[in-house]
């Protein structure tokens, strides 16, 4: 029988798509969503802490404080989707907040400090399974705050992808309409929209 590189094992499935019972399974681990503007992240975040919500694991959600587009306490994802959320100052208030937390969800992590990966391998040295969700890429593509570290340390990385507003193509750069400077631009609807490279990089011409 032919080995399967890990994605495709029962395993893998098994880790990422249910809610481990059972003493074998306690070790913690780290889950990364990532991907543009648009692209259902928040979705995907709490599609995951829903099902571990019915499975009757214990389930903590932070998103930074800065993140104030929407009700102050929760997560609202765009399709309104909701599930109550604990505002964070920094990273390390996680540790503080997730005692006998099984699952962790971090939204918006693009905004947190560059201590959120020292956070989440902690925790996941704890046995907490860690799922974060954040913006790969700034306006400018380039990678966007603590991300691309939370990426190098994930166990497991899902990029979701947006559609090109512009050509209908696959789309995983946030293309900011704004002159407006600054990263961090709140009530994204009316400043960004969801690009493919190409279009990306045509700017006003595309
Ligand atoms: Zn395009």
């Amino acid at each position: 029988m032919a080995l399967l590189p890990h994605y495709q094992t029962k395993k893998y499935l098994y880790d990422m798509f249910t809610e481990p019972q059972g003493p074998k399974e306690r070790a913690g681990w780290i889950e990364a969503i990532c991907g543009s503007m648009f692209s259902g992240k928040t979705e995907e975040l709490i599609r995951r802490l829903k099902r571990a919500h019915i499975a009757n694991r214990r389930v903590e959600i932070f998103k930074p404080r800065i993140d104030t587009r929407y009700h102050e306490t929760n997560i609202v994802s765009h399709d309104a989707n909701l599930i109550r959320s604990t505002p964070i100052d920094s990273s390390e208030n996680i540790l503080l907040l997730s005692q006998d937390i099984e699952v962790v969800g971090i939204d918006e992590a693009q905004f947190l400090d560059a201590e959120l990966s020292i956070v989440a391998e902690k925790l996941a040295a704890k046995g907490i399974r860690v799922i974060v969700a954040g913006l790969d890429m700034d306006f400018e593509g380039k990678p966007f705050g603590p991300m691309p570290s939370i990426l190098a340390i994930a166990d497991y990385i899902t990029k979701v992808h947006a559609i090109c507003v512009k050509c209908g193509d696959v789309a995983h750069f946030s293309y900011r309409k704004s002159a407006d400077k600054g990263k961090i631009l709140l009530g994204e609807k009316d400043h960004y929209e969801p690009r493919c490279r190409s279009c990306f990089y045509k700017g006003e011409n595309a």
